[in-house]
């Protein structure tokens, strides 16, 4: 199947009679005509439903279709994109492990990792996303456990560099962690990049209407866990809280990561989608093939109308031919990368914040990557726990302002870019 015919077919196909979109089981509970039958899926004998704490039916049709855009044998879904990420580091490296990241990612990542996930023991190296193959060599260490960066940096717009992360992932024998929130498997599949497992913010383009918050870890099920057994115990010993399971042995290559996500890590911190908006996300999966032409169309329109502003001092958009990341973007999403944009007002940072204060159909929001288009100035506000030092770090200099072109008529959002524009 093509992806715009997996957004609407897949993850869930009714059987005679049955509802054509996907039941929404608002239960927390499932019932068994015995004892013995509950136990078996307590000790992960059986599969099937019993708290939806662990799994839920609506919850597994969704995780089933993301998995199937990605193109990855098993997934889940999660409360947030955060933990969604945390999920999928915590689920391969605890107290006294290591890990490597590209240091252009989503300020809300950034934080987890080197703030709140360092107090848990772990330790984060962040390297330049275009560092020379010996600096990334060099960033790996003994207790090293994966390597995580993002296919397109939320706000940076850095386009990652897979095919050099995972080399150097697989070549110390550890996977690579994709957040591909931005581009969405519409525009790039990461596993055919040598990704390993996929992270997702569902809340931006997935969801895609401002409707509800949500997260989705993907395996691709191709991360061979026992030939680096020494690395990861989690899953390659045994499990004395599951009666000594070996989650590599039992459930392969294949399985073994999301079922030890699941019975483990949602068990233990509870961070489960709600059925209900599984059931929303999925409503937004259904149309994500048609409406990120659409966020493409406008981004690539409203870069190259910004780019000839003479009130614009700097544009960055990976689909213009100025982007240093132009070929790696063209290699990597042919089709088109997302709707986000961001640039500089001349001026600087009181020139743009009285630029968005003009703008009208425009609204100031956190948020990105949706129906409607929206801009923010990231230094004053989701980066603004950030030193300056950390910012550039981050690739987000103070005079950055990030638009995300949403789905409305292109001469509409250029209409109003530019009455704001004039008016400073
Ligand atoms: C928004 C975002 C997140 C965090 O997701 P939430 O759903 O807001 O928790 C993670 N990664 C990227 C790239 C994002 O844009």
């Amino acid at each position: 199947m093509y992806q715009d015919t997996k957004c609407i077919e897949g993850g869930y196909t009714p059987k005679n009679g049955e509802s054509r979109m996907i039941p929404i089981v608002q239960s927390t509970t499932f019932k068994y005509d015995t004892s013995a039958d509950m136990g078996k899926l307590f000790d992960l004998e059986a599969s099937g439903y019993f708290y939806s704490r662990l799994q839920n039916p609506t919850n597994d049709y969704v995780a089933a279709k993301i998995a199937e855009l990605e193109g990855g044998t098993a997934a889940m879904l999660t409360s947030s994109g955060q933990a969604a990420n945390f999920f999928a580091i915590f689920n391969i490296a605890t107290a006294g492990d290591h890990v490597v990241a590209s240091a252009s990612i989503y300020g809300g990542t950034y934080n987890l990792f080197k703030v709140t996930m360092a107090k848990m023991g772990i330790e984060f190296t962040f390297v330049e996303p275009d560092c020379t193959d010996e600096e990334l060599d060099a960033a790996f260490q003994e207790n090293t456990k994966a390597v995580f960066g993002e296919t397109i940096a939320n706000p940076a717009l850095t386009v990652f560099d897979f095919e050099r992360f995972a080399n150097a992932a697989h070549a110390h024998g550890v996977p690579l962690i994709v957040d591909n929130t931005f581009a969405t498997p519409i525009n790039c599949r990461p596993f055919q990049w040598g990704a390993d497992i996929v992270t997702h913010s569902t809340t931006k383009y997935m969801d895609g209407h401002d409707a509800t918050v949500g997260g989705c870890i993907v395996d691709s099920g191709k991360f061979d866990w026992m030939a680096n057994a020494d690395k990861f115990p989690g899953l390659c010993t045994p499990d004395e809280s599951y009666h000594g399971i070996v989650y590599a042995e039992k459930f392969g290559k294949e399985g073994a990561y999301i079922t030890k996500a699941t019975s483990q890590l949602m068990r233990d911190f509870g961070a489960i989608q709600a059925p209900m908006n599984a059931y929303l996300i999925n409503l937004g999966l259904e149309s994500l093939a048609v409406r990120m032409a659409r966020h493409c169309e406008n981004g690539q329109a409203v870069a190259e109308f910004l780019e000839q502003h003479p009130n614009v001092s700097w544009v960055n958009y990976p689909g213009l031919k100025s982007s240093k990341d132009y070929e790696r973007a063209k290699k990597y999403m042919p089709n088109g990368t997302c709707g986000v944009v961001s640039f500089g007002v001349k001026g600087g940072r009181e020139a743009a914040e009285k630029f968005m204060s003009a703008l009208s159909l425009a609204i100031i929001a956190t948020h990105v990557a949706d129906a409607h288009t929206c801009v923010l100035h990231p230094a004053s506000s989701t980066h603004r726990q950030l030193s300056d030092q950390e910012l550039l770090e981050c690739g987000v200099p103070g005079d950055m302002v990030r638009l995300s072109c949403g789905i409305e008529d292109k001469r509409d959002i250029i209409a109003d870019l530019d009455q704001a524009l004039k008016s400073i």
